[in-house]
């Protein structure tokens, strides 16, 4: 009988994995629990490094179709201080391919759905339980009551993964508030805020907290605030007025952004596990993404996710009829390449959000090469 391979989820990660393992003829079923593709906005837009994400759809064949779907211009950043005075501005070469291109987080998964078996996901499914059976493989249980059988069992579900326990018990630390906000149709509604904002990214640093807007694809720009940790209860961040507070003697077209959200803001919590959290080898499953090595928010979490997939691929082709060697091999040079990216991610989380930020990364965008990150 044919080896019965369960990814739970269905995001970058997951689905990168299930897109490789088809293009190699093995069959994997992806169990998400949203309802369909359209159930939730995937967010904002996201920069493929070239040795990871990129390298990641480059295997899974879709490194042409990225290429029409990025937006090369979307590399272009600015950074402003309180007074919105520029402190840097970054402009790629036109068209150029050659650095971090970014593509909207909802494209690039189209990209990949598109390119499943419509049957490879299976929507609208949550797992509460993996149950090791005792000749080997797991019983699984959805909230739906469907319960399924699988031989391997790969984790790809995300930051509070119910797959994760059964491997590792790893504590997620609480690492800044995140607060988002949307507003469609830019160009038209708020011309002159889709100007300062320009076709990439803006960032205006303060004391402990950053007032960020990233230009999307469809013509929205999506606003991000980060907030340093602190025991805040995030009740208190759903309204503007309670974000404008924040604000408080800004600039008054940096707080226009605020104000030009389309509906109230949704906060939530960052977390993250441990740098350098590795488990015991157990048969017949692991974790990729956020799920394996959550990490702070600052630009790698889904070409890692992408990268683990691709990886983890490679290794359950390269080791036909023995997926346990192939997990094993995976999981070693996954634990040895993401801890100096977990470190690097924690360093440069703690330096975003700290009373000296705004110094720290104008030294961090314009530093000569040979200069060390975070120094
Ligand atoms: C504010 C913010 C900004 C970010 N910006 C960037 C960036 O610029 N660049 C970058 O590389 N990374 C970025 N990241 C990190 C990135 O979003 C994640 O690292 C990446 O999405 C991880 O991919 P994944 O496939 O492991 O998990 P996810 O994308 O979280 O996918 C997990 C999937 O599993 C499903 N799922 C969860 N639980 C279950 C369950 N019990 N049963 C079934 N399905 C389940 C979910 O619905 C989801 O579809 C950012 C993160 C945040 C919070």
């Amino acid at each position: 009988m044919a080896m019965r391979l369960a990814i739970v989820g269905g995001g970058l990660g997951g689905l990168t994995l299930a897109r490789i393992l088809h293009l190699h003829g093995i069959e994997a079923v992806v169990h998400e629990r949203e309802a369909d593709r359209a159930a939730r906005s995937q967010g904002g837009m996201l920069d493929l490094h070239p040795e990871s994400g990129q390298r990641a759809l480059a295997e899974a064949g879709l490194g042409e179709v990225f290429r029409s779907s990025a937006r090369p211009e979307g590399e272009e950043h600015r950074i402003l201080d309180p007074a919105a005075r520029t402190l840097v501005h970054h402009t790629p070469r036109p068209g150029s391919f050659d650095g971090r291109p970014e593509i909207d987080r909802t494209v690039l998964r189209h990209l990949l759905l598109d390119a499943l078996p419509s049957d490879a996901v299976t929507w609208g499914h949550r797992l509460v339980g993996a149950t090791p059976r005792p000749a080997g493989g797991f019983l699984l249980t959805f909230d739906s009551g469907r319960r399924v059988e699988c031989d391997i069992l790969v984790g790809a579900d995300g930051a509070r993964s119910v797959v994760r326990p059964l491997l590792i018990d790893a504590p997620l630390t609480y690492v800044s508030t995140h607060v988002d906000l949307t507003i469609g149709d830019a160009d038209r509604r708020h011309p002159e805020l889709a100007e300062m904002v320009g076709p990439g990214n803006l960032w205006c640093v303060g004391v402990n907290q950053i007032l960020a807007a990233q230009r999307l694809g469809d013509g929205s720009i999506r606003v991000g605030i980060s907030l340093r940790a602190e025991g805040r209860d995030l009740d208190a961040y759903r309204s503007k007025d309670a974000l404008r507070a924040l604000f408080d003697g800004w600039d008054a077209r940096l707080v226009a952004l605020i104000d030009a959200g389309d509906d109230a803001p949704t906060p939530r919590r960052v977390e993250a596990m441990p740098v350098g959290a590795r488990w015991a080898h157990q048969p017949g499953v692991t974790l990729l993404g956020d799920a394996a090595h959550l990490m702070p928010p600052v630009g790698e979490g889904a070409n890692q996710a992408m990268l683990d997939a691709a990886e983890l691929a490679h290794e359950l082709v390269a080791h036909p009829g023995d997926p346990d060697a192939a997990i094993r091999a995976y999981e070693e040079a996954m634990f040895a390449r993401v801890q100096p990216i977990a470190e690097m991610c924690a360093r440069v989380q703690a330096m975003m959000l700290s009373p000296t930020a705004a110094d720290d990364l104008v030294r961090f965008f314009t530093r000569r090469p040979a200069e060390p990150v975070g120094q």
